[in-house]
């Protein structure tokens, strides 16, 4: 059971690598206004329209 949990924590940890791998090529969005573009910096920031909180959009 031990060995399990030391896999899923192997998994999580290489996951959560790709994550910010890909997270370079991500697009972030207004959830207001609809709009996406690419993120081009750490932070997503706050949308130029309408102030907004931007959200990371999935990869399609
Ligand atoms: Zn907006």
């Amino acid at each position: 059971m031990f060995e399990s949990i030391v896999q899923a924590s192997e998994a999580h940890r290489q996951s959560a690598h790709q994550m910010v791998g890909s997270l370079k090529m991500a697009l972030k969005g207004c959830p207001e206004c609809r709009t996406s573009q690419m993120i081009a910096s750490p932070s997503l920031g706050l949308c130029d329209d309408c102030g907004s909180g931007l959200v990371a959009l999935p990869r399609e």
